[in-house]
């Protein structure tokens, strides 16, 4: 275990949870770790190998081939794939509706989950951001955080993010997404998305950014005051 504080937050997709998860890890001086990024990346491989992201067995095959590495400054959020910068190119459309298929493999989520207890070890504190962290990375964390937001919330929020990068203006299409990666990735048999126990749930519709990282904040600090 780190000597810090280490702070998971889970949640769906469009709840904020990356930009107040970036923000929390700032203020707190910690690191961050993307493993939402780390799925991306072993699913570009695997659509650059040919493998169809459905074909379990052959994606099973290839995880283990996959050179991939990510950053921990929560300013610069860059993922790697055999030494190649492939930021950008994981946030594309091909790699977003592939990676609940991905992810979903047990041999992908294997490796990555030992790959992330690894990088969240270390000296001073992390914020780790995903979808299994609390339940099952890291269930010893600290501070355990579920971010939750309506789906019309959450497809409103995406759907103005990809208009400020130059994509379509689709709420509909945004919506429809958010609700098929829901149900993909809280049905599926292996991690399913759900708060741990002892999370504490944050439901961000109504609040700004700013709001919930200074929320969230104060929950780190309380409980660091507990823990002395
Ligand atoms: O957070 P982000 O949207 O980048 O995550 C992409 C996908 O990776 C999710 O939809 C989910 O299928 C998968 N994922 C996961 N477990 C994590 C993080 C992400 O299954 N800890």
């Amino acid at each position: 275990m780190s000597d810090g504080m280490v702070i998971a937050v889970d949640g769906p997709a469009g709840t904020g949870k990356s930009s107040v998860s970036r923000g929390l890890a700032r203020a707190l001086g910690a690191r961050y770790l993307d493993t939402g990024a780390m799925y991306r990346i072993v699913t570009l491989a695997v659509l650059r190998s040919g493998i169809d992201p459905s074909d379990s067995e052959a994606v099973a095959a290839a995880v283990d081939d996959v050179d991939l590495a990510v950053g921990y400054d929560p300013d610069e959020d860059r993922s790697f794939l055999a030494g190649e910068d492939v930021s950008a190119e994981i946030r594309g459309d091909a790699v977003t509706q592939a990676v609940s298929a991905v992810s979903a493999v047990p041999a992908v989520r294997a490796r990555l989950v030992d790959l992330q207890r690894r990088l969240s070890d270390g000296s001073g504190s992390v914020v780790v951001e995903g979808r299994d962290i609390g339940t099952v990375v890291l269930p010893e964390a600290d501070v355990k955080i579920f971010l939750t937001a309506s789906p019309e919330v959450r497809a409103r929020r995406r759907n103005t993010q990809n208009v400020a990068n130059g994509l379509a203006d689709d709420y509909a299409s945004v919506l429809a997404d958010v609700r098929r990666r829901d149900h993909l990735d809280s049905t599926r048999a292996v991690s399913p998305l759900r708060a741990a126990d002892d999370a504490l749930v944050v439901d961000t519709s109504d609040m700004t950014e700013t709001d919930v990282v200074a929320h969230l904040q104060d929950l780190v600090h309380q409980r660091a005051g507990v823990r002395g």
